[in-house]
Parts: structure tokens; sequence; C-alpha cells
């Protein structure tokens, strides 16, 4: 049996940091994971081919090469899912579809021969039987979160290395919080499953195999779900650093109460993580309660944010604006918050409800639903009936890109950002400027043909003379401010 495995398109949004990226010459910044596992899940004798669509071309000769079809995509690929299943169809061609989109909206999908909802670790073998004995079924539902132990170690071979900014793997699933806007407890569950240390140590020898160095992702929604596990794993993955001579650094998601652990925070130093994603939200407390985000009212989010940076660890967030008890001047709080917490890159985007959430499920309640989330929620686009006024929420929206990513803005934060975190060394092949055509390029980009390269230049003299010895990570943030930038012009055009 042959396979194609396939990973639809994203459009362009902050998180394709495709601006950014094509400084380095990536394609993509993390390959996808789901399918190299669903790829370790298959029978050893079937054949298989990736193609993942944001770093290659689907070509008719691929869909005809193949038996089957495998695609799995996130509901921001929707558009471009759809395209490929009914290509693959057209070819006649037996189609799987699964994934976290297809797990929560997999009424849209009837075209597919075959639809998997939630995980696949116990439905994929059992999918493969039942079409060798000709009775494999349309439907195949999880009726259990299997645990992480049954999961097999990704075929990261598959991939084409150097088309990525970063490797990806996965430590856990669930999260033990219940943000009403979130849907990764609704897909995953509320009792964070993790691997076993072994097992991430196996893992992470096959990708050292593979012969990547640099960047990898945890990409867990929250890494810390399980305190006592990754308390656990982390001294081991220290020693697995040490033996092999440091071959990555981490970047990863984690919920704020990581800055109330000390000890952990100073595991993650010890073990290279190097950035991480917080879901910060918004400062305004009848928000954050509104949202059941109780974990980020029971501490001071400036504090806590401060604590992180001080472990080296750059943070990312995200923010958002449309809450029912947002207040009139929610936009200049916003504002001030992610210049007072020296975030570079700050996510803000417009609450959504996304599919079979408690948000969902309320605002139906309340009839205030419009249409499906199209997943980027940076665009602009409200897929429900806000308290404020529609259009001054979008105008307020668009004013936080526009005053968060002008250069100046921009480029004060990532000074103050890098002056708050403890200099750390480069690790090998991490970061856009590891290589000096990168380099160049931004060099040439910014500093040349921007219409703010005098901040450029300014930035970067500041860069060199207060922050040498984190300057590769200084140029980093330049290529994701511009990123940032490229994205919020055309958002606010
Ligand atoms: S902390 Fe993050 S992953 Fe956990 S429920 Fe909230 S939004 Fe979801």
């Amino acid at each position: 049996m042959k396979a194609l495995l396939v990973y639809p398109e994203f459009p362009d949004t902050y998180w394709s940091f495709r601006h950014a990226l094509a400084f380095n010459g990536k394609r993509s910044a993390f390959p996808p994971l789901g399918l190299l596992t669903v790829s370790a899940l298959l029978p050893d004798s079937w054949q298989r081919r990736l193609v993942d669509m944001n770093v290659r071309r689907l070509k008719d000769e691929d869909i005809a090469w193949a038996d089957i079809v495998f695609l799995s995509a996130m509901i921001v690929q929707r558009d471009s899912l759809e395209h490929v299943v009914a290509l693959c169809k057209a070819r006649g061609k037996r189609v799987v579809v699964g994934g976290p989109y297809v797990s929560t909206g997999a009424e849209h999908l009837h075209a597919a021969d075959h639809i998997f909802i939630g995980e696949a670790e116990m439905t994929l073998p059992e999918f493969v039987r039942d079409l060798e004995r000709g009775a494999a079924r349309h439907v195949y539902e999880a009726t259990e979160r299997p645990a992480l132990t049954a999961t097999p170690i990704p075929h990261f071979r598959l991939t084409e290395l150097n088309r990525y900014n970063a490797m990806s793997v996965q430590y856990s699933r669930g999260c033990p919080f219940s943000c009403e806007f979130c849907d990764i407890i609704e897909i995953y569950g509320r009792v964070p499953r993790t691997k076993t240390n072994a097992q991430m140590l196996a893992e992470l020898d096959v990708l050292r195999a593979t012969g990547w160095r640099g960047l990898v992702f945890i990409v867990d929604d929250n890494f810390i779900g399980n305190k006592r596990n990754v308390r656990a794993l982390l001294p081991d993955l220290i020693a697995w650093s040490e033996r092999h001579k440091q071959p990555f650094s981490f970047i990863t998601e984690a919920s704020v109460n990581l800055a109330e652990d000390d000890a952990l925070l100073e595991l993650m130093r010890r073990a290279n993580f190097r950035r991480v994603f917080l879901g910060i939200e918004t400062p305004v407390e009848e928000s954050l309660k509104e949202a059941q985000k109780g974990q980020n009212t029971r501490r001071d989010l400036l504090e806590s944010v401060r604590k992180i940076q001080a472990y080296g660890l750059e943070v990312m967030a995200g923010f958002i604006v449309g809450f029912d008890h947002d207040p009139e001047d929610i936009f200049e709080r916003q504002i001030n918050f992610i210049r007072e917490s020296a975030i570079p890159l700050a996510m803000v985007g417009l609450l959504t409800a996304l599919p079979n959430t408690q948000l969902w499920r309320r605002l139906e309640r309340e009839g205030r639903l419009l249409q499906e989330s199209t997943g980027n929620n940076t665009d602009g686009s409200l897929n429900f009936i806000p308290r404020m006024d529609t259009a001054r929420l979008i105008e307020g929206y668009q004013r936080i890109l526009r005053t968060i990513y002008s250069p100046a803005e921009y480029y004060r934060r990532a000074l103050e950002c890098l002056s708050r975190l403890t200099p750390t060394p480069e690790p090998r092949n991490c970061g856009l400027i590891n290589e000096l055509t990168a380099f160049m390029r931004i060099i040439l980009t910014l500093g040349v043909r921007d219409r703010a390269r005098v901040e450029f230049w300014r930035y970067l003299q500041r860069a060199v003379t207060a922050h040498r010895s984190n300057f590769a990570h200084a140029v980093t943030l330049a290529a994701m401010g511009y990123h940032f930038r490229k994205l919020t012009e055309s958002y606010c055009r």
C-alpha cells in the first residue's frame, strides 16, 4: 500500500512567521507532527510519502502514486484541506481525514471516505485491520483518550529538515484549566497525559540521529499541565543534553502559574528553554473571570512575566479583546500592558468562538453566534455579536496592532526584553542569525530597503553596545518584528 500524507497549506498569519523565515531560506516554522505520528502508526510494509504543502507543492504525480491519502488539519487550514480532499476524490483516491479541525467539524467533510474524530492511537490500527479485510467504516471515533505511552516515535525521517526553522516533539496532551474559549480541553481533556522520560529521550535520540541541530518546539498546549511529571523529566533532559553537547534548545507553551515555581524555572533554564508562550489574554480582571481564567487572576501578571524573563526565557504571549467585560479603555490598557511587560511577540487577537467550546455553547444559548470561525483570530473577522459596538471593537483592535508593531514601539520593547534576559550562549543552528546569508538578508531588507531603517540601525547599535552577548537573539527579534509588522500592515489596510 502506498500512503500519501498531505499537510494542507496555512494562510499567512502571525503564526506562519513567513516574512521572518524568508531571511534564512526556511519555508515553514514547524513540520506536521501529527502526520509524522500517523505515519508511525501505519504498517511497516506500507510505503509512505509526505507532502507538507507549506514547504512544497502537491503535484499530480504525488496523488497518482498513492493508493490512499491521509490529511490532517487545523481549522485555519480548512480551505486548503477541502481543496485537497476534492482533488484527491476527483482522481479516484481513497481519502482519510483527521486532526483537530476534523475532530470538531467533521460534518463538513463528507466527501472524505474515512473520518477520524479524536486521537488516532487506537482507531488507526483498527482502521488498518478493517481495511485489510475490506470492511473499513466511514467514521472512526475514539471512545477514550489514549495514554501517551501508546504513541509511537514520529517518523521525523520523512521531513525535509532544511525547510523548517524548528522541529517539533510532543510531551503531553490536555490541560487542567478550564478557559471558556479553549478548544484544547474539549479535544484533549483536562487531565494532562504525558509520555515517559524514556520515551521522550528516545524521541530526541531519533531526532538527533536525523542530523537536526537547533530549535525544538515542544508543542504541548500547556507544557506544565502536569508539573509533577515535568519536574521529573527535566533533570533527565538536562543530563541528556549535556551528554550530547547541547544539540537542541527548546521553546514551548505554558500557563502563567509557571512564574510561581522558581525550581521549575531554574530547571527549564538549565534544560536550554529559550522562549515560552503564555496565554495572558488581558490585564482586565473581570474579563479574565469571564473567561474562567482564574490562574491569571491570582497573581500580578507583569511581575510574573518579569520573573520568567529573569530565567532567560523570552516571553511570547497571547492577548484577546472582545470579552463582554472589556471596558471602554481596553485598547489602551492592552497597549500599556504589552509595553510594560516587554513582550516583543504579542499575539493579539479578537475573541473567537471555536466550535464545541464552552464559549461557543454559551453564545449559541444567547443567540449571538454569527458563523463558524476562520481559525485566524487576527484577521479582524468576528464570528459572534460582541457586547461592545463591533466597529469600535475592530477599530480599537487594529489600533493595538498598529501601535505595538510600529517600528519604534517594537524595537523599544525588544531592547527592554533583551535587558531582562540572562544572556545564554546561542546553540548551534539556533535562530536566524546562525547563517551569515540570513544576517546579510536582514541587513539588506531592514537596514537598506525598509522605510523604518533609521529605527533599525538605532536598535542594532543599542543591541551591539548593550546586549553584545545576546546579539544573535536581538537580530532574530528584529526579523520577527518585521514579520509582525508586514502582517499588521495587511490586516489594517
Ligand atoms: S491554560 Fe491554555 S490550554 Fe489550558 S485551558 Fe486555558 S487556554 Fe486552554
